[in-house]
């Protein structure tokens, strides 16, 4: 392999597909966004931003493309099986994909894309057992335990928004009280617009108003303990050494992460507490999990 080599890696978000060619730093060396269609031609947008990204790098070999997307994925048979925001279903990408770019493809979900970023270069460094959630929308989640990417039997694991933490909310999946409909973004938004009557346009909102505003501070300690008493089922079942809190609402950052640590120590009294840490990739940590997964797959290091 050369060592200046590059590797196509997209992340299919529900407003923005991002291209990058990442070199084997994880440095991108060119990038470009389109915007996401809707439904299946979603595909034709893929395909057509990363060969304008390979066309600009003619003379560096590319390894291979990764390409994560939302949703319910079948990595094996290369289909992204299920996206409710995005209107597919059974979306064949990866024979496509590949025939366009004559490249090898692999697919993935984005959230475990995020959370293979952040072990392997960003927060969670140095740890092999760690608990990336990604808060925004809604809540969802990848675990890596012993260094392991955890799969689930048909890929879908860690779907920590879907914990009942509470009773009498009720959640878009049909069930009550799931973590997701009392703290993702829209949530803290939707619920401080319920109790002051003053419509905000999203989270960040409420995140201003909590040194001068007492139902701010509510609504925002309520969403902590919902996330605590769901990370705190996931580290008695996997105890993780680090929770990496990405997505929109880690822009929060300390005000996020400080109340979070205390609470999740609270609620951990039979095994290790964990840390809890902001993203160190933010925004990027989707194409740089893709870059890991046009690479090797994200097989385990030995
Ligand atoms: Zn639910």
């Amino acid at each position: 392999m050369d060592d200046d080599d590059l590797a196509l890696a997209i992340d299919v978000g529900g407003t923005t597909i991002k291209a990058e060619l990442v070199d084997r730093a994880g440095t991108a060396v060119a990038a470009e966004q389109r915007p996401t269609p809707h439904g299946e031609s979603a595909r034709d947008a893929i395909v057509e931003v990363g060969g304008v990204l390979l066309a600009q790098q003619p003379d560096t070999p590319v390894v291979g493309a990764g390409v994560v997307v939302p949703g319910l994925v079948d990595r094996a048979a290369g289909v992204a099986t299920y996206s409710a925001n995005l209107g597919w279903r059974d979306l064949e990408l990866v024979r496509a994909l590949g025939a366009a770019w004559r490249l090898p493809v692999r697919i993935a979900h984005d959230v475990a894309s995020g959370g293979v970023a952040e072990h392997r270069l960003g927060a969670g460094v140095g740890t092999q057992d760690l608990v990336f959630v990604a808060i925004g929308t809604g809540i969802a989640a990848s675990i890596v335990s012993g260094g392991h990417l955890v799969t689930g039997h048909r890929g879908e694991s860690a779907e920590i928004g879907h914990l009942a933490v509470r009773t009498g909310v009720a959640c878009a999946c049909g069930r009550d009280g799931c973590l997701e409909a009392i703290a993702s973004a829209a949530a803290i938004a939707r619920r401080y617009g319920a109790l002051t009557g003053s419509q905000v346009t999203g989270a960040d909102e409420v995140v201003a108003r909590l040194d001068s505003d007492a139902v701010a501070r509510e609504v925002w300690q309520e969403a902590v303990e919902a996330l605590a008493d769901a990370l705190a089922v996931v580290s008695l079942l996997v105890g993780p050494a680090l929770v990496v809190i990405g997505g929109g609402l880690s822009r929060a950052g300390a005000a996020l992460v400080d109340p979070l640590r205390v609470a999740l120590r609270e609620r951990t009294h039979v095994v290790h507490p964990a840390d809890v840490a902001a993203s160190a990739l933010g925004d990027r940590g989707g194409v740089v999990g893709a870059a890991f997964l046009a690479r090797d797959g994200w097989a385990p290091e030995s």
